[in-house]
Order: C-alpha cells, then structure tokens, then sequence
C-alpha cells in the first residue's frame, strides 16, 4: 500500500485544485485524485481541504447548495451560481470596495471584507451555448 507523507498529500490536493477552473466540491476532487492515488480517503481530502483553507492557500465557497466548493484563485472575486445544474463560474467584474464603507455606516464593529454570490441560470442550461 502507498503511504504518502501528509504534506504530500496536501500538496497533490492544492495541485489538483488550481488545475481546475470549475469549483470543484470536495467529492469531486476526491474522485479525480484518487486516479492519481487511489488508496487516499474522502476524509483526507475534507481535513487537507480546510487546512488549506486556513492557511489561505484557497478558498472555500458557500453557495447553498449544501455542499462547499473550493477556488485555488484566493484574490476578491465574485461567482455566478447555476440554480439548475449548480456550476459555479467566475465573474470578470471589479471587486466592490465601496459596498464595505456602505456596510460600515450600520455595522457595530469594524467591516473588513464581503461574500456576494449571483444566481440565475447558466447559458448551458438556457441552451445558449
Ligand atoms: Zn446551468
Ligand atoms: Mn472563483
């Protein structure tokens, strides 16, 4: 049986996320690396998954579907989610800073950063494509 070292582990998950652009959920990615190293558990992908979320070195999205997503790209950027399929795709908009002194003026306590995601229906699912 192949033993990886923990830090191995961690890496080979972190370079399996920044290969993707899709947002995978933590089952996702769990089924493409266990191609690469097939006796790796879903639990190590979670406990590697939020470390590395710790450590800043991606993020997690929340978007309500129930599961978490993850993004290797940690600089502010905002995401569109598919009500219908559930993809979650980036979008090329500036980051809105003025929206954290708008938020500041009602906070009790200092505002430091914001989470917005856009929902609707994918160009896919509307057969734009
Ligand atoms: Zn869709
Ligand atoms: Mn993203």
């Amino acid at each position: 049986m192949k033993t990886l070292k923990y830090s191995r582990q961690r890496e080979s998950i972190k370079t399996c996320l920044m290969a993707r652009h899709d947002h995978p959920t933590a089952d996702a990615l769990y089924t493409s690396i266990r191609e690469e190293f097939p006796n790796i558990s879903l639990g190590t992908v979670y406990r590697n998954l939020n470390l590395l979320v710790e450590l800043g070195e991606i993020q997690k999205l929340t978007c309500g579907d129930g599961a978490d997503h993850f993004d290797a790209d940690t600089s502010p950027h905002y995401h569109f989610v598919c009500r219908n399929c559930g993809h979650v795709y980036d979008l090329p908009m500036d980051p809105m800073d003025s929206i954290n002194q708008l938020a500041q003026k009602h906070a009790e306590g200092q505002v430091e950063s914001h989470t917005i995601y856009f929902y609707g229906t994918c160009n896919d699912c509307l057969g734009n494509n």
